[in-house]
């Protein structure tokens, strides 16, 4: 049973959005496909978990804190004898471990991602602790792409190979969760102290005139041109969706980038670009509370 599905990163979809609406530098559009690629990794974990026992109880994505630190579990498996805490790591290529160093073929050296982990286990051990729930822990590193190699590892590393995940499937389907009501508590406890980030973590630089105005088709993330009564429909890949939807769509993805602005008729007739004054007015007052009146007025959900 999974208490706490897996949602886009905040951040990743922010930059997705500037992705559409901005030219990204290639050190940004880099950072940009790297969140990208984190995300396709831990989505591919859950696809291959998706078959196990309902009787699990999966957390996905934890943000927690611990005595004032912050850290991440991108996957708590709970069952009666034991929490699996797992870190995906979507890494291509080939790299190699020196000395307790992580490398790349080239001899680039990499953040070692198993101090991340003790890490994580750590924390999450104390925060279990003062929770009062005293649980056997085991953690690894999943490493979800087949095109990853690592030389030079030791044995005993607690690391899920690429060619190791079939295996620790089968020994994880054999296990019989036997889940009691604590072990629930526990689940609902960890989501309630789940941080949510602010969605504006600005790490890239942008601000409502420097992006490209205008409705982006939700099947190709192309602009579209041109407005019709009945249906939005777009020239590269044909595509049509209702008016409303299309707009609603805009609105959350303006609010989603700029939730310290006043959502207001004007600024989303500007940002849709391509839609009637009348129409904005009408999608807002049926789908937002107006504030105020006249030139002052502005929408809130
Ligand atoms: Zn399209």
């Amino acid at each position: 049973m999974n208490f706490k599905p897996r949602c886009i990163p905040a951040e990743l979809q922010v930059t997705q959005y500037l992705n559409w609406r901005m030219s990204l530098s290639p050190k940004e559009h880099s950072y940009y496909l790297n969140l990208e690629k984190g995300f396709i990794g831990e989505q591919r974990v859950d696809e291959w978990l998706k078959n196990l026992s309902e009787d699990w109880l999966i957390l996905d994505d934890l943000l927690l804190e611990c005595n004032g630190t912050v850290f991440q579990i991108d996957k708590v498996l709970i069952s009666n004898q034991k929490i699996y805490i797992f870190e995906v790591k979507n890494y291509e290529g080939d790299f190699y471990i020196e000395a307790d160093n992580w490398y790349t073929l080239s001899g680039t050296e990499i953040m070692n991602p198993l101090r991340q982990l003790q890490r994580s286990e750590s924390l999450f051990r104390k925060l279990l602790q003062e929770l009062g729930y005293h649980c056997q822990i085991e953690s690894y590193i999943i490493f979800i792409n087949p095109d990853f190699q690592l030389y030079q590892a030791p044995r005993d590393l607690p690391i899920i190979f690429p060619t190791q995940l079939n295996r620790f499937l089968n020994k994880l389907v054999t296990i019989s969760p036997k889940i009691k009501d604590k072990h629930i508590k526990l689940a609902k406890h960890l989501v309630s102290l789940h941080i949510h980030t602010s969605p504006y973590k600005r790490t890239i630089n942008y601000n409502f005139d420097n992006l490209k105005k205008g409705i982006i088709c939700t099947q190709c993330n192309s602009f579209i041109a041109e407005f019709h009564k009945t249906a939005l429909i777009c020239d590269s890949c044909g595509y049509k969706e209702k008016v409303t939807s299309a707009v609603l769509r805009s609105i959350e993805e303006y609010l989603f980038l700029f939730p310290e602005k006043k959502l207001t008729a004007n600024a989303m007739y500007e940002w849709c670009e391509i839609i009637p004054k009348k129409t904005i007015y009408k999608i807002l007052s049926k789908n937002f509370k107006i504030i105020g009146h006249g030139k002052y007025s502005y929408y809130l959900r």
